[in-house]
């Protein structure tokens, strides 16, 4: 049996090539007396990151020089890429450090977890986009590159009692 197929008439300036072509050179033409900077002369140039960008990570160190991470290990815990290892060590008084603290930048998703969660407030992610290696060995950010792109922060943190004190305050 013949099947009968409704063919629509679509309206002439949907299906005009000449109507789109002219369109398309407007554009054009308006762009030349108007121009619209999109592109960016990298990597002389670079371009503003938003103030929540997350790129790769950095440890804060004591002014002692010491790492500010005390192996909680909240942070390998909570990563949803899996991609921090941590062996804790412990010092002649009892304190807590990372023996081996490495993070895999290839498998980290960059969501920022373990900046939020950790308690000394030891890593960061910095703003930086340029990531970029030769190996996955070189991917590997272990404690001493971490701490080498980290800085010094005197403080003594106590971040969860600040964080109680905003919610007491926004009751
Ligand atoms: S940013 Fe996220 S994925 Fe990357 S190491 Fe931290 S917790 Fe893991
Ligand atoms: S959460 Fe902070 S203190 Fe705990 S293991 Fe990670 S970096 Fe160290």
């Amino acid at each position: 049996m013949p099947i009968n197929v409704k063919v629509l008439d679509r309206p002439i300036e949907d299906v005009s090539y000449l109507k789109a072509t002219l369109k398309g050179m407007a554009l054009t033409a308006r762009h030349l007396v108007r121009p619209h900077k999109v592109t960016v002369q990298y990597p002389e140039e670079k371009t503003q990151l938003s103030p929540r960008w997350r790129g790769t990570h950095r440890m804060l160190t004591t002014e002692t020089g010491k790492a500010k991470c005390v192996a909680c290990g909240l942070c390998p815990t909570v990563c949803p890429a899996n991609c921090i290892k941590l062996v804790p060590g412990e010092d002649e008084e009892g304190n807590r450090y990372p023996l081996i603290f490495e993070i895999d930048e290839f498998r980290c998703i960059f969501c920022g977890y373990c900046q939020e969660v950790c308690p000394e407030e030891a890593i960061f992610l910095m703003q930086d986009y340029s990531l970029t290696g030769t190996s996955r060995e070189e991917m590997i950010f272990n404690k001493e590159k971490l701490l080498a792109l980290g800085g010094v922060h005197n403080d003594r943190i106590l971040k969860w009692k600040q964080k109680a004190k905003e919610a007491q305050e926004q009751e």
